[in-house]
């Protein structure tokens, strides 16, 4: 039977906004999701989640639904962008399970995000009143002591006890609360491109994920899909960053000249990509607060970084169920929840933010000296994310 423990309004339905609709309405509450795009949906692209994340969505009960469709790679490693030789090399596969307790995955997107959904509906759909609502964009938001109302572009209003805005970096929660701002241009861009493995020569991709460190730029490619698909994502460093609109085969070309100097394995998967397109890398500076009242933030609205750890959405998904737990534990003090819930947060995705900036000196000099000493450091920051246990926290104030 559901229990009420009162509404909550989500502003998106990304990877975060799907999973806190979640955990919360797995608590009692019911869950009011608003999303601007007119269709549920992800973008054609790849995604890594580390077993700090795997361990949310296993507690979720999505383990069965996820192996479905994902890939587990058995290790990560560091390649040399001309000489291709292994600098490092990391257990991933059944190593993360026996160390961590929860595997590594590479996913499709899409086939995350319907993951979700689907779970997020069935829930919702079960005896709780809210529901996700398309085509509707938060316009804005008004709250007093009694409540938060949330309209959207299209003049519809919502009623709910808090607010989370989980709408990504361009966050209009976010500009409402704190005034607007532009995120600041990090100075890559990110090629992304999927491709079929039966295009590829027999064994051309190892069942890892490949990091390729060079000069100025760095190429990741990995399995997603059960191993259907490769999913690559090649970084260059450039000054400014506009739009572009090319046809496919206008950014394939591009794509290639970018990575003219490199490894030929890596043109040979640009060859054949069925898709390409290039996106600005945009990230935020910590913030020294997320929400005022009943309302706050989640994911990339508040802690935007670079995906140089692979951690973006592995953060929102830590945020989603510390959020939940500590408006759960907390009862009515709603405002004491949303404190703790910062409190608890906001440091660990600071620092996973700035680890994520340091690694484009990492990444992009494959020849420094410090080589060796960086593989550690980038080793012992991968273990104290990935051993981090974020259902072992006092959710209480
Ligand atoms: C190249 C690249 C590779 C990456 N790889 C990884 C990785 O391997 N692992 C990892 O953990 N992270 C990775 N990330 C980061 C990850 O993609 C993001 O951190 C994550 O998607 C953020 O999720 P979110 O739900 O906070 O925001 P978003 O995914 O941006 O979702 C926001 C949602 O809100 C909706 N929305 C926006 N405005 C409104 C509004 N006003 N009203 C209603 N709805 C609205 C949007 O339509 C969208 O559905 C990568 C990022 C990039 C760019």
């Amino acid at each position: 039977m559901h229990k009420d423990n009162g509404t909550i309004i989500i502003a998106g339905a990304g990877l975060g906004g799907l999973t806190l609709a979640l955990c919360l309405a797995r608590a009692g509450f019911t869950v009011t999701v608003l999303e601007q795009a007119r269709t549920l949906g992800e973008v054609g692209a790849g995604v890594q989640i580390s077993a700090n994340g795997a361990r949310v969505l296993y507690h979720l009960g999505l383990a069965d639904a996820l192996r479905a469709v994902a890939f587990t790679p058995e290790r990560g490693e560091l390649r040399h962008w001309q000489s291709g030789e292994t600098l490092s090399s990391r257990p991933l596969g059944k190593e993360s399970e026996e160390t961590f307790g929860f595997p590594y995955f590479h996913l499709h997107r899409a086939d995350f995000h319907q993951v979700l959904a689907d779970a997020v509906t069935t829930t919702v759909a079960v005896g709780a009143p809210g529901a996700i609502h398309l085509g509707a964009k938060v316009a804005g938001f008004d709250q007093s002591d009694g409540g938060v109302t949330v309209s959207t572009q299209d003049g519809r209003t919502f009623q709910g006890d808090i607010l989370v805005g989980c709408d990504g970096i361009h966050s209009t929660v976010r500009g409402q609360l704190f005034g607007p701002d532009a995120p600041r241009f990090t100075g890559c861009v990110a090629w992304r491109a999927t491709l079929p493995v039966a295009a590829l020569p027999t064994g051309h991709v190892r069942p890892v994920a490949s990091n390729w460190i060079g000069l100025g730029g760095h190429f990741v490619h990995y399995y997603v899909r059960r191993g259907e698909l490769v999913n690559c994502v090649g970084v260059m460093e450039q000054d400014e960053w506009q739009a572009e609109s090319w046809s496919n085969e206008g950014a394939k070309a591009e794509f290639l000249k970018d990575f003219a100097d490199w490894h030929e394995d890596l043109k040979i998967l640009i060859r054949n990509a069925e898709t390409c397109f290039r996106w600005g890398l945009f990230d935020r500076d910590p913030m020294p607060d997320w929400g005022a009242g009943r309302v706050t933030l989640l994911g990339d609205a508040c802690h935007a970084m670079l995906p140089f750890m692979a951690q973006g959405a592995v953060m929102a998904i830590e945020d989603a169920y510390t959020l939940a737990q500590c408006l759960t534990v907390n009862g009515a003090n709603h405002a004491a929840a949303l404190q703790r819930y910062e409190d608890l947060r906001r440091q660990r995705t600071a620092t996973v933010q700035q680890m994520s900036r340091d690694n484009i000196q990492f990444f992009h000099h494959a020849d420094i000296p410090n080589l060796t000493e960086r593989m550690g450091k980038h080793r012992a920051a991968h273990l104290w994310l990935y051993g981090f246990d974020v259902t072992d926290q006092d959710f209480a104030t």
